[in-house]
């Protein structure tokens, strides 16, 4: 069991036991000094911590921070293996605060979504990050469609969403004279954030709190010499009391290292954006959805708002052959047979439904006309010519040994480990109170303890 750490070790550097042999030279960041984000770390650092969190997106970000905050006296760190946080999913999102009318009802990813929706936007108010509160629409245009945006409404009933209600085709062309449809659901809380900067604001507060944030260090395996976890890295080894593995897409690969994770792979599923020119920006003020299929955890094409301005059309969703697979020069041979030969995979793929899906994305992802075609059963004003490819993020789908899709948040507890499993959309709108839950079942557990 973790305890607080009340008086912090006097021992000379060199000998005191709580530093192992390792380097003495790491990248650390320091996201208090704006002059300098990323320094050198001093000859002799610790690098022995009471929790070691592996991954410096949001997550792993909101995990410090609550650790740090709820228990002050507790030795944390965070290894990140880019230079920078939020290199991947979390900086390549499309930016949503989530109002929670598409989640389950009683799935942790609904109760965080409403929360994490009404926390977030408080606290992108009091930190000043980039927020804006412009509302979701989701259309319906056909009888089917029309049964989705009631579903969701009961969801977002039942999960507490404020201010959700179905508007009619007039309320609908005041809101956005651009967009033709029946009806639509209308959701006022449904916002947009600047999500890199939301990362490293809640990384400065962890870091200000006194946790230590390790960049460009990547974990290669993990050792459980109990009580402790000795993690090797690409600069030497660390020990920790708790670790907790916040690696987004290789999450699952950090879990295997010490014998979980079994059940499940992730499968990497792309979604490229692409961007309205400058001067079609006026086409909507809002945010606008498709209904989406209820079988799978995707939202469909749709149109979004960044802080900036830009108005960005996506993210499809298409199987790709590498976890960074952001361009075709990224896939990995590797990440492919890794993913082919898992039984989940081979089963999914006999799934008619599945293979659908998979396949119907891979055609419409593989032109521009296609994805424009999606766009404008939204908004038919959109031509080809108003489109420019813009980014990419990619998906950590959890795919388990049934071949089934994961809609949940996963957490697996090993000896002195955590591990977080699945935090695909909307986790970063659930961030902060997922970060809070982490916490509070690890002292529930034993695994810390409280204050
Ligand atoms: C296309 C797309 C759009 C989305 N849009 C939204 C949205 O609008 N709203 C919303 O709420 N959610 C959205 N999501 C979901 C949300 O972005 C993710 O749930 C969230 O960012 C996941 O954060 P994370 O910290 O778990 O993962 P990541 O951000 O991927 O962070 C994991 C980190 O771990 C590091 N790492 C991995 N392996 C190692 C290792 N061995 N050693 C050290 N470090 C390691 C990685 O480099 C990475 O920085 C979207 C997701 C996608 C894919």
């Amino acid at each position: 069991m973790i305890g607080r750490l009340t008086t912090p070790s006097k021992t000379p550097v060199s000998d005191d036991p709580r530093v192992i042999d390792g380097p003495r030279l790491i990248l650390k960041t320091c996201l208090t000094r704006r002059e300098s984000p990323i320094r050198p770390a001093k000859r002799g650092s610790r690098l022995n911590f009471d929790v070691l969190i592996v991954g410096g997106g949001i997550v792993g970000c909101a995990v410090a921070r609550q650790l740090v905050t709820s228990n002050p006296g507790l030795h944390v760190g965070l290894v990140e293996k880019e230079r920078s946080l939020a290199c991947h999913t979390s900086g390549r999102n499309s930016g949503v605060i989530h109002s929670g009318f598409n989640q389950a009802p009683g799935t942790l990813k609904a109760k965080f979504c409403v929360d994490g929706n009404a926390r977030l936007r408080a606290y992108c108010r009091s930190r000043g990050v980039k927020f804006e509160e412009c509302g979701t629409l989701v259309l319906s245009r056909t009888e089917g469609e029309r049964r989705v945006i009631r579903e969701l409404e009961r969801r977002g009933g039942l999960n507490g969403v404020p201010g959700l209600r179905i508007i009619d085709r007039e309320e609908l062309s005041r809101l956005e004279p651009n967009v033709v449809s029946a009806e639509a659901l209308f959701s006022p809380t449904g916002s947009i954030v600047d999500s890199r900067g939301l990362v490293f604001s809640i990384a400065r507060e962890a870091e200000e709190r006194g946790a230590e944030l390790i960049m460009g260090v990547k974990v290669v395996s993990l050792q459980v010499a109990s009580p402790r976890v000795r993690v090797s890295t690409t600069a030497g080894d660390m020990e920790c009391g708790l670790l907790i593995n916040c690696a987004g897409l290789h999450a699952d690969r950090i879990a295997k290292m010490i014998g979980l994770s079994r059940r499940y792979s992730i499968v990497p599923f792309k979604g490229q954006y692409y961007r309205l020119r400058d001067e079609r920006k006026g086409l909507i003020r809002s945010m606008v959805y498709p209904p989406p299929d209820l079988e799978f955890p995707f939202l469909g094409v749709h149109l979004t708002k960044r802080v900036n301005g830009d108005i960005i059309l996506g993210p499809n969703a298409t199987l790709v052959g590498g976890r960074e697979g952001y361009s075709i020069a990224r896939y990995s041979v590797g990440d492919s047979l890794a993913m082919a030969s898992f039984p989940g995979f081979i089963r999914a793929s006999l799934n008619p439904r599945f293979a659908r899906l998979v396949l119907g994305e891979l055609h419409a992802s593989a032109s521009k006309k296609r994805f424009v075609e999606r766009a404008r059963e939204l908004v038919p004003l959109i031509d080809e010519g108003d489109l420019v490819l813009d980014t990419a993020g990619i998906r950590a789908q959890l795919l388990n040994d049934r071949g089934e899709l994961v809609d949940d948040f996963v957490l697996e507890w090993g000896h002195s480990s955590i591990h977080v499993l699945n935090s695909v959309s909307p986790g970063m709108t659930c961030a902060m109170p997922f970060a809070e839950y982490v916490v509070g079942q690890a002292i529930d557990r034993g695994y810390l303890n409280e204050g």
